[in-house]
C-alpha cells in the first residue's frame, strides 16, 4: 500500500506543472559544468573575517570566485567589497550570484540582549521585533543570510554557548524559534530587500555536549532527543526556515554533518524541510578527527546524508569530483545539493537582481537608528531578571549611589558574545546609565576579574594566546587588587547604597568558552565580601552569559538584578529598573544551580524509582546528594517584580477529555501590590502513568499578562491532545489515555495540581 501511494505521489509530482523557479533552475543547471556545480556547494569566510575588507587580488577568495569555486561568502558587512565580489561572480563561470552570510545573532549594529536573555522575556513578539530590526540592519550591510536562530536546548550552564540559545525548555524554545524565523524572513513568503534568510543552528543537539565542554560528544536516546531537544528545530522548519546549519557534535556515533537520520529522515522526510543545509565551520573535515575517514570519505558521506554546502573545509569542492568518478557519490547527489542552493538564491531574488542587498546608501539611513536603539532599551528592560530583593529596590533617585566593580564601565560586556556589528564599544555601560539617572553616582573599579592572572588572560585573550605562542597578555592586573578593593570600600562608605557590577564579560560565554567553575570569579567575590562588611545595602547587578552559582550572594546581597549581557542600551535599561521607571517582569528560562556538581540540572527531569523532593534534606537510599539539595537555587520560570501576584485555584472546563477533544484551564491572577506589572503565567502538565517514563513537569503554555495594581486577570489555556502528547518508545507522537496533573503557576515549582483524565 505504502509503495502504491509513493508511486502515485511520484507520478503526480512528475505531472504537476513546473514552477517558474524549477524551470529557471533546470535551464541554469543544464548549462553548468560539474566544477561549477561543485563550486556552488562551497562556502568560505571572507578573508580576515572582518568588516571593511578591501578587494585584494592576492585574496584566495577572489581567485575562487573567479574560478567559479565559491557559492557564497560570509563574515563581511562591507557593501562595497561585497558588490565587487558579486560583480566578479557574475562575470565568471556560470555567472551565478553569491549568497552573503553573517553571524547576526542578537541584533547587528544595534545590539539586543543575548538570546538567552531575550528568552527570559517569554515574549515571542519581542523576539520577532528584535530579529526584524537585525534583518533590516544586516540587509542594509549587504547580508542576505544570517546564521541565526541558534535554538540548541541546553541543560548545563558550563557550556558557554548556553548564552546563544533560548534556555532549557523545548516548548518555549519552539515558540521563540518560530518568532525568530518570522522576524528575519518576514511573514509573506516572499523575500523583499529587508528580509534575510535564516540558518537554524546547530542541527542537531549541540547543546547536549557532554559535561558542558564545547564540541563534545552527545549521548542521548532518540526518544529523549525528540522529547527534550528537537522541538525548536522542528518548529523552525514548520515556520518556513529556509536553511539549517549542521552541528559539530556526533549523535548515535555518527557526526551530525553526515547523519542521515538527522538531515534526511527527520528534518526533510518527517518535518518537510525543503531548503538547504550548510555545515558548521570546517565541520566536514573535522569528521576526520571524529575517526570516520579521510577528507574524500567524509565529504562523500556528508553529501549523501543530506548536507548541501561545506563551510570552509573545501571537502566538497576538492574531493567530490573524484568520488563521482569512483562511484562513491552520484551525479544526482551533487545535482540535488546544487539545486537546493540555487533555489535559495532564487527565493532571495538574487537571479533577478544580484545587487538587491547591496545598496551602499542604506546602512547610513537604516542601521543604528534612534528608533532601533529605543527598541533595544525596551527589550533589555524586559529581559532583566530580578533574582532577589529585600526591599532595597527600586532605589530613590536622590540616593547617593556608589557604582563599583570591574563590569561597571565595560561596554563590550554589555554587547555580549557574537556581537558582530561595529558599535560594541558604544554600548551604554552600567555606570553611564546609572549616573544619568541618579542625582549622585561615584565609581570605583573595585577588583580584578580573577586573582589568577593567567586565567584572566586566557579568558580575555584566549584567541590570541591560542594562535600566537609568544602573545604577552593585555593590560591587566596593573593596579593591586587590595588597592582596588580599598577604593571601592571608601566609595561605598560615602554612599547610601552600593551597586556592585560583577560577573562575566562577553569573553566568558559563547563559542569555546566552557567553564568548570561557574561561581562569581574569586577577585570579584572578594570585593563583594568587603562591600558587605561596610554594612551598606548592596545591590548586585549581575552581568553574565550563563547561569552562575550564587548561594553566598543570595544570602548576603540585599538585591540581585541579573541583566545578562543586555546590549547597546544595557546601562540605560538597568537604570530604568534599578530606579523603578520600569517594573521587572523577566523570568528564568534556565535553572540556576546551587553548585556546579548538580549539573546537568533542568526542571523537566524524570522522577526515578526513588524520587526525592527538590528542596528536601538528604535521605538515605533516595535519589539525592549528601551535600546539596536536589533543586536549583533559582528555578526555571522564576523572577521577581516590584509588585506581587496571587494565583487563585485552577479550574478545568471538564475533568474528563476524549483524546480528540479539548478543555480550558483557567486561573485568576491578582496583582496585590501597588504597582502595575506584567506577569508571565505558566502552564505545566505531568503525565502520571504512560508507557514510557515522563518528566515530573513539562511546560505546555505561557501567557504574559499586564495587570494593573489591585486588579485581576483571568488567564485561560486550551489543552488538547497535542499538549499531552510525547514521542513514545517507538517514536510515535501519542497522547495516551489516563490521568494528567495540570498546574498553572508563576514558575515551575509553584502551583497546585488539578487532575485531568483523558479517556479512550
Ligand atoms: C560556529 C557557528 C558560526 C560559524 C560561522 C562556528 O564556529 O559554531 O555558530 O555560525 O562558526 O561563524
Amino acid at each position: 500500500m505504502k509503495r502504491i501511494l509513493l508511486l502515485a505521489g511520484l507520478l503526480l509530482a512528475a505531472c504537476a506543472p513546473k514552477s517558474d523557479m524549477d524551470k529557471y533552475i533546470d535551464a541554469l543547471m543544464g548549462r553548468m559544468t560539474l566544477e561549477q556545480k561543485l563550486g556552488q556547494l562551497n562556502l568560505h569566510s571572507a578573508s580576515g573575517f572582518v568588516a571593511g575588507a578591501k578587494l585584494n587580488d592576492e585574496d584566495a577568495n577572489v581567485q575562487a570566485v573567479r574560478d567559479g569555486k565559491l557559492g557564497g561568502i560570509f563574515g563581511s558587512s562591507d557593501v562595497e567589497f561585497l558588490r565587487q565580489m558579486q560583480q566578479i561572480a557574475l562575470e565568471s563561470g556560470a555567472g551565478i550570484p553569491l549568497i552573503t552570510g553573517m553571524d547576526v545573532i542578537h541584533g547587528f549594529q544595534t545590539v539586543f540582549p543575548i538570546p538567552l536573555a531575550l528568552s527570559t522575556s517569554w515574549n515571542p513578539d519581542l523576539v520577532e521585533r528584535a530579529a526584524r530590526i537585525a534583518a533590516t540592519e544586516a540587509s542594509a550591510h549587504g547580508i542576505n543570510w544570517v546564521f541565526s536562530p541558534m535554538v540548541d536546548i541546553c541543560r548545563d550552564a558550563r557550556w558557554g554557548r548556553i548564552a546563544e540559545g533560548g534556555g532549557e525548555d523545548p516548548f518555549l524554545g519552539g515558540e521563540l524559534a518560530k518568532a525568530y524565523v518570522r522576524g528575519y524572513q518576514g511573514t509573506d513568503g516572499v523575500y523583499d530587500d529587508h528580509d534575510v534568510m535564516v540558518c537554524v543552528k546547530h542541527y542537531a543537539l549541540y547543546g547536549a555536549a557532554e559535561a558542558g565542554r564545547d564540541y563534545n560528544s552527545v549521548f542521548l536516546s532518540r526518544q529523549e532527543a525528540l522529547n527534550g531537544y528537537m522541538r525548536p528545530y522542528q518548529q523552525a522548519a514548520y515556520a518556513g526556515a529556509d536553511s539549517y546549519m549542521s552541528s559539530f557534535n556526533e549523535f548515535e556515533g555518527i557526526p551530525a554533518s553526515m547523519n542521515n537520520y538527522l538531515m534526511n529522515e527527520l528534518l526533510r522526510d518527517t518535518w518537510g524541510f525543503k531548503g538547504f543545509i550548510v555545515s558548521d565551520y570546517t565541520a566536514v573535515s573535522e569528521q576526520i578527527a571524529h575517526g570516520i575517514g579521510d577528507l574524500q570519505e567524509v565529504s562523500a558521506r556528508s553529501l549523501k546524508a543530506g548536507l548541501d554546502m561545506d563551510m570552509n573545509a573545501d571537502g566538497f569542492v576538492g574531493t567530490l569530483a573524484q568520488s563521482l568518478k569512483e562511484g562513491r557519490v552520484s551525479q544526482a547527489d551533487i545535482d540535488r545539493a546544487c539545486r537546493r542552493i540555487l533555489e535559495a538564491k532564487y527565493k532571495l531574488g538574487l537571479f533577478e537582481d544580484p545587487f538587491k542587498y547591496l545598496d551602499p546608501t542604506r546602512a547610513a539611513k537604516e542601521a543604528y537608528t534612534p528608533g532601533h536603539l529605543a527598541s533595544a532599551r525596551e527589550a533589555a528592560r524586559e529581559c532583566m531578571v530580578l533574582l532577589k530583593n529585600d526591599g532595597v529596590l527600586p532605589l530613590k533617585k536622590e540616593a547617593r549611589v556608589a557604582v563599583v566593580g570591574p563590569l561597571a564601565k565595560n561596554a563590550s560586556a554589555m554587547a555580549g558574545c557574537w556581537s558582530t556589528g561595529s558599535h560594541n564599544s558604544e554600548c551604554v555601560t552600567l555606570y553611564d546609565g546609572i549616573a544619568e539617572a541618579a542625582r549622585s553616582a561615584s565609581y570605583a573599579e573595585g577588583s580584578w576579574l580573577f586573582k589568577d592572572k593567567d586565567l584572566e588572560e586566557t579568558i580575555l585573550y584566549g584567541m590570541a594566546k591560542s594562535f600566537m605562542p609568544n602573545f604577552r597578555g593585555g593590560n591587566i592586573h596593573t593596579v593591586p587588587q587590595e588597592r582596588l578593593v580599598a577604593e571601592a570600600v571608601a566609595k561605598a562608605r560615602q554612599a547610601d547604597v552600593v551597586i556592585a557590577c560583577v560577573g562575566e564579560t562577553d569573553a566568558f560565554s559563547g563559542e569555546a568558552s566552557s567553564r568548570s567553575d561557574i561561581s562569581i570569579p574569586d577577585a570579584q567575590a572578594e570585593l563583594l565580601k568587603a562591600l558587605k562588611a561596610t554594612g551598606k545595602p548592596v545591590v548586585m547587578v549581575l552581568v553574565t552569559g550563563r547561569p552562575l552559582t550564587l548561594e553566598w550572594e543570595n544570602e548576603n546581597m540585599d538585591a540581585i538584578l541579573n541583566v545578562w549581557c543586555p546590549g547597546s542600551e544595557g546601562g540605560h535599561a538597568a537604570a530604568d529598573i534599578l530606579f523603578g521607571d520600569a517594573n521587572p517582569s523577566a523570568k528564568l528560562t534556565t535553572s540556576f544551580p546551587r553548585n556546579v556538581g548538580q549539573l546537568p540540572l533542568y526542571y523537566n527531569h524524570k522522577n526515578t524509582g526513588r524520587p526525592h523532593g527538590e528542596n528536601e534534606p538528604f535521605t538515605k537510599f533516595q535519589s539525592c546528594y549528601l551535600d546539596v539539595l536536589n533543586g536549583p537555587l533559582y528555578p526555571f520560570g522564576y523572577g521577581l517584580s516590584y509588585t506581587a501576584y496571587e494565583y487563585g485555584p485552577v479550574t478545568l472546563s471538564a475533568s474528563k477529555m476524549p483524546a480528540n477533544g479539548s478543555v480550558t484551564a483557567s486561573v485568576t491572577v491578582t496583582n496585590t501590590g501597588s504597582r502595575d506589572g506584567d506577569e508571565i503565567v505558566q502552564l505545566y502538565v505531568h503525565d502520571l502513568f504512560a508507557t514510557s517514563t515522563r518528566p515530573v513537569k513539562e511546560l505546555k503554555g505561557f501567557k504574559k499578562v499586564h495587570i494593573a495594581a489591585g486588579q485581576s486577570a483571568q488567564v485561560e489555556f486550551t489543552i488538547t491532545a497535542d499538549e499531552l502528547s510525547y514521542y513514545d518508545h517507538d517514536l510515535r507522537w501519542v497522547c495516551e489515555p489516563g490521568d494528567f496533573d495540570i498546574f498553572i503557576g508563576p514558575d515551575c515549582q509553584r502551583g497546585e495540581p488539578v487532575r485531568l483524565t483523558v479517556t479512550e
